[in-house]
């Protein structure tokens, strides 16, 4: 048997065989999440992940990546509508 090449999570946790791994892929124009692929696993530009919990944890960070060019000081302030009370006679 060939000896089977190891994959590590971002998380730190190895793959075993029963494991649910997921691929991801980022790219300067976004990221993809894809099913287990041995084959593209091998992939120096594919991320490994564990799971779902890890793979939202990604998707999260690139979010925030996404965000960060964009990011003004001043936020809108919500404009709270008072509501008056009418004075029934
Ligand atoms: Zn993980």
């Amino acid at each position: 048997m060939a000896v089977s090449p190891t994959f590590t999570c971002v998380c730190g946790v190895q793959k075993k065989t029963s494991n649910h791994w997921i691929l991801a892929k980022v790219t300067s124009r976004g990221i993809t999440f894809m099913p287990w692929d041995w084959d593209l696993a091998l992939s120096n530009d594919i991320i490994t992940l564990c799971g779902e919990g890890c793979a939202s944890a990604l998707l999260s960070r690139s979010l925030g990546d996404w965000k960060r060019p964009a990011v003004s000081t001043t936020e809108p302030t919500p404009i709270r509508g008072e509501e008056r009370e009418l004075a029934v006679a």
